[in-house]
């Protein structure tokens, strides 16, 4: 058990006991001074970075030699942010927080990293069982939804409305079962690598509208006014067509899901400065601001939707398409107020004749 700090920094404020303790930890602690100066690592940190102590603290991290593993944990960890580092084959989650009270250390930075190997493997391993079940939901449901809209075919003539009424709900339901499904496949290509998106010469416009006018039933439905405009020429674009339809189609979805009876839900794309820019505009719940840093991440769905159906998949993967793009999305929002999604992709003849 160390009594005394293994460095040439004095740092009067922490005991041997505080130092035994940290010893302990399951975490790596790394202090820096506001100098940069590294004043204390604890034993698992040295471990896991591979560092000599008593060669280490009283460095300045940018006088560290550049492949040292505490020269990359140090250099890519970013304030408040956990972020993942890669060491050969062990991957550590890195965060830093900034220390505002505590003497000689004010100013400075504590680091902590923790080895997340296994847990990552142990998530990695559940998430492919639950896309292996997945995948393996679709076939029956395909099959289903094939013979649902082939009794419905044969019923155009003859079946009462309310036989129809039962078999148009029945597919609507098999179809929003096979979106969730598609939702947590793609979040697991996502997160594995396996994501595609294949890119051609399109004409946004018509993908656009399409998109827009195939939910003016399920906007009927909702009780909420959707309105659309779009650009009356054509829009030529290098784009996954298939997928940004799933784009807007999501945006729209949700503006109309998270909007009350009587509201309304503007949508608009339009073609300037070679981008062409989607606004889906609600009169909704709208989104508390504590909400809205997290809204693009994996699962993470607003306090208050509870009662509202969804996987929080959708905008992950929305993010991912437009970003996969090079366009970008954003939301302006205030709760009980509404929200305002802003998706912009780059467009236009030259981008398609470069292709
Ligand atoms: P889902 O809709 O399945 O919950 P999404 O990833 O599409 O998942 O959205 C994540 C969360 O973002 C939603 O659960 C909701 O809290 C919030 N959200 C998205 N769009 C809106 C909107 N138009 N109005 C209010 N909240 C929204």
């Amino acid at each position: 058990m160390p009594t005394s700090l293994p460095t040439q920094i004095s740092l009067p404020e922490l005991t041997a006991t505080s130092l035994a303790i940290l010893d302990r930890l399951t975490h790596g602690v790394i202090c820096l001074d506001r100098h940069g100066v590294i004043c204390y690592l604890n034993r698992l940190a040295a471990q896991l970075l591979e560092t000599d102590r008593e060669q280490t603290v009283g460095r300045r991290v940018d006088m560290l030699p550049l492949r040292h593993p505490l020269y990359k944990v140090l250099s890519e960890a970013r304030r408040d942010e956990t972020l993942e580092v890669s060491l050969d084959g062990t991957l550590l989650a890195v965060s830093m927080l900034l220390i505002t009270d505590a003497g000689v250390l004010s100013g400075g930075e504590l680091v902590e990293v923790r080895d997340v190997t296994a847990d990552k493997r142990q998530r990695r391993q559940r998430e492919e069982v639950v896309a292996m079940m997945t995948h393996d939901l679709k076939s029956p449901l395909t099959v289903l939804m094939g013979y649902l809209q082939a009794v419905r075919e044969e019923m155009v003539a003859g079946g009462s409305e309310m036989l129809r009424g039962c078999f148009s709900e029945m597919e609507r339901s098999a179809q929003k079962l096979q979106g969730m499904i598609e939702d947590i496949l793609d979040a697991y290509r996502l997160e594995a690598g396996l994501f595609r998106i294949n890119k051609h010469h399109c004409d946004l416009r018509p993908l656009f509208a399409g998109c827009c006018r195939e939910f003016m039933v399920e906007a009927e439905r909702y009780g909420v006014d959707l309105r659309y405009k779009v650009t009356d020429n054509s829009i030529p674009a290098l784009a996954d067509g298939k997928q940004l339809s799933r784009v807007f189609a999501n945006l729209i979805g949700n503006a109309l899901k998270f909007t009350p009876r009587h509201g309304s839900v503007a949508v608009e794309g339009h073609q300037m400065d070679g981008v062409f820019r989607v606004t889906v505009r609600d009169t909704g719940i709208g989104i508390p601001g504590k909400d809205l840093p997290k809204i693009f991440n994996k699962y993470f769905r607003a306090s208050g939707t509870s009662g509202f159906k969804g996987t929080g998949l959708g905008l992950s993967i929305t993010k991912a398409i437009v970003d996969a793009h090079d366009g970008s999305i954003e939301v302006e929002s205030q709760e009980g107020e509404g929200s305002c999604f802003t998706v912009v992709i780059p467009c236009g003849i030259s981008l398609n004749k470069g292709a």
